[in-house]
């Protein structure tokens, strides 16, 4: 069931545009930005960037070169680690930086993403579905090419061995899942692996006692994909994270960063997590 993909992207962007407009018109951005969040960290989650239309989350290259330049001029872009270090220690360091991140590992990110990164000097960090590494020519990254980018400013975390669902699993196929890909990345990488993603990581996605076994996997913290800003009083172990769409034109996602859409934090309520499956 769903809408065509066209239609479903056009009433997404005009969804967004809309919402976007309100909130700046009404000033309803300063109820909605949430006191804790406020000057909080954002981290971006980036899917494929190439010029094919799906996934839902992919971002053309030409977009991502834009991206970039704006963040350049705008924010501070920090690594993974450095941003745990001062949610940890100094929060006043985090005000108005940017971390970038990658889900799932498509080989994309090495082709177009990698090199644009290169040139503007940025850190970012790739989450890899360590079953759908390959060795030959795919459409996931490959050892050589994740030993490349590891020497060049590119960090790595899990994102599972399968991409499964782990509220969905068993306890012992989710600690097989959280444990497995961190030893076959730290094999793989020969370094210690301390980042984790929740496959798909929206709200209802990953539980309690989930977090507790990455905890106990010894990860130092968990990015989901609930939508927002990292501020105070954040959960290094469900880190929220600001998703860049396919349907987001760069009008959305000035919008995104400057905290305007973060009234779509809504999104993450069990009640439209449940809408959305049975209608999208
Ligand atoms: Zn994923």
């Amino acid at each position: 069931m769903g809408f065509p993909i066209l239609s479903r992207y056009l009433l997404k962007k005009i969804i967004k545009i809309v919402v976007c407009i309100v909130v700046t018109y009404t000033g309803y951005r300063y109820i909605s930005r949430n006191k804790a969040d406020k000057n909080g960290l954002t981290i971006l989650t980036y899917h494929s960037i190439s010029n094919e239309i799906e996934p839902d989350e992919t971002v053309t290259p030409e977009e991502f070169e834009r991206h970039l330049q704006y963040i350049e001029e705008n924010y501070k872009v920090i690594s993974l680690e450095e941003a745990i270090e001062y949610l940890q220690t100094d929060i006043e360091k985090v005000s108005g930086s940017i971390v970038i991140t990658f889900d799932d590992g498509y080989s994309d990110n090495y082709y177009n993403a990698y090199p644009l990164l290169k040139k503007h000097n940025f850190p970012a960090t790739i989450f890899l579905i360590t079953g759908f590494i390959k060795n030959n020519v795919s459409k996931y990254l490959s050892p050589s090419q994740i030993h490349e980018m590891k020497n060049n400013n590119i960090s790595f975390g899990a994102h599972t061995i399968s991409h499964r669902i782990l509220a969905s699993l068993t306890n012992e196929e989710v600690v097989r899942e959280i444990r497995g890909s961190k030893d076959m990345l730290e094999l793989q990488l020969e370094q210690r692996i301390n980042f984790f993603a929740y496959p798909v990581g929206t709200r209802v996605d990953f539980n309690d006692e989930i977090v507790e076994i990455v905890k106990a996997c010894k990860y130092s913290c968990a990015c989901s994909n609930m939508y927002g800003m990292n501020g105070k009083n954040a959960d290094i172990f469900a880190l929220k994270r600001i998703g860049i769409e396919t349907t987001d034109n760069f009008f959305i996602f000035k919008k995104k960063l400057n905290g305007t859409l973060n009234i779509m934090s809504f999104k993450d309520t069990k009640y439209f997590q449940r809408f959305k499956r049975i209608f999208f």
